[in-house]
Order: structure tokens, then C-alpha cells, then sequence
């Protein structure tokens, strides 16, 4: 499977309707401090279903529609759309083409969409189920988190490893089954 665009519109800084299409390879997005680089990245982990608004240095979900600057106004929408090639059939009993799209407005009322069709929450997390991506995978490494594993004792390290490798979740079952 491959990420083939996204577009933010009205989505933080991103007051214009914005597309990045990514070229085969590896992409690196460059800019000056505020310009939006981690924006972008809140983008794709929110059109995957992101729901802490703290992993999107927000306060509430409204919060990552543009709140405008001196010269713009406010907006009233954000909307986020990822275009995925799935000819690989990655993700399993679905069509080569994705396309997937979020929106939320000011008054905090939200939807989702596969291919144009109007989906809940649920259905885009079980798209991504057990594929790595999704919300609260380790695909995506915030800014500042980089520093926390490097600057982690050795046994905070290892908790974070078995957290990649999905054996904490085992770990934690055993113990709960030691106490009983
Ligand atoms: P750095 O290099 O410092 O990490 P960056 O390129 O990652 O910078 P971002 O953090 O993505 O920059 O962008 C921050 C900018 O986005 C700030 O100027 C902030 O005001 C703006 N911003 C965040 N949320 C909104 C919003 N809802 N409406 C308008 N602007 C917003
Ligand atoms: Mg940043």
C-alpha cells in the first residue's frame, strides 16, 4: 500500500486548500520553524482516526480548524483527504483505491468518509487494525518524542520496545494473572 496524496483544507495553518502528492521513495518535507511541517504530519495521523487532542497540541478537536491570522478570518471547516494506492491488496477485502476523508466543524460535529460514502469512527479504525498504522501506532514519531527514547533510562527504553513488538500487552496479562 502506498500514501499517494494528501490534501488539507482548513486544517491549522493550512487555510488554502493544499496537496502533496508523494513520488515513489522517500519524501522530506523542509521549511522554517512554524511553517507547518508537523501540522502536516497531525494531518495524516488525524485523517487516520486520531482522537487525543493532545497528540494534536490541541485543547478540543475544533481546535485543528484554522483559527485564522491578521490578515484571514477564521474558518468554519477543516478537512483532511488521503488518497491510498492499495493495488497490493494490503489492506485486506478492499478496493485499489482508498480514499479517505475527515471533517470536522466549529460546533464540534465531525465525519468520516471511504470512497465518498459516509463511514463511523469504528470503520476506519478496523481499517487500519494490526496493519501498524492507525492511531496510537509507533508509525509516526512526533517531534520531541525522538529525544524522550534517546534520553530515556535504559529501562524506560525497554518498555518502549516492548510496546513496538506488542508484548507489553502479554506482559501486562501475565501479571494481572500472577496476582490472581
Ligand atoms: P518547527 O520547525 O518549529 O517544528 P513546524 O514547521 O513543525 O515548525 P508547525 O508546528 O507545524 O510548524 O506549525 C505551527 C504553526 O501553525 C504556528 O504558527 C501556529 O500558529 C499555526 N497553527 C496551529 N494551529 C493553528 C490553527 N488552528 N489555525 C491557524 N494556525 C494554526
Ligand atoms: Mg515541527
Amino acid at each position: 500500500m502506498k500514501l499517494k496524496a494528501l490534501t488539507l483544507n482548513g486544517f491549522k495553518s493550512f487555510a488554502d486548500k493544499t496537496k502533496i502528492e508523494f513520488q515513489p521513495g522517500m519524501t522530506g518535507i523542509v521549511g522554517p520553524n512554524g511553517s507547518g511541517k508537523s501540522n502536516i504530519i497531525e494531518a495524516l495521523r488525524w485523517v487516520l482516526g486520531e482522537q487525543s487532542v493532545k497528540s494534536l497540541r490541541g485543547g478540543k478537536m475544533p481546535d485543528v480548524i484554522f483559527a485564522g491570522s491578521q490578515t484571514r478570518a477564521p474558518l468554519n471547516r477543516a478537512e483532511v483527504v488521503i488518497e491510498l494506492d492499495n493495488s497490493d491488496g494490503f489492506l485486506k477485502q478492499q478496493p485499489p483505491e482508498l480514499v479517505i476523508t475527515r471533517r470536522i466543524y466549529r460546533n464540534g460535529e465531525s465525519e468520516f468518509l471511504i470512497n465518498q460514502k459516509k463511514v463511523r469512527l469504528r470503520e476506519i479504525v478496523d481499517l487500519f487494525m494490526d496493519t501498524g498504522l492507525g492511531r496510537e501506532s509507533f508509525s509516526i514519531i512526533s517531534q520531541g518524542r525522538v529525544e524522550a527514547i534517546f534520553n530515556s533510562k535504559p529501562l524506560e527504553r525497554r518498555v518502549l520496545i516492548e510496546e513496538v513488538a506488542g508484548v507489553l500487552k502479554y506482559k501486562k496479562e501475565k501479571h494481572r494473572a500472577q496476582k490472581e
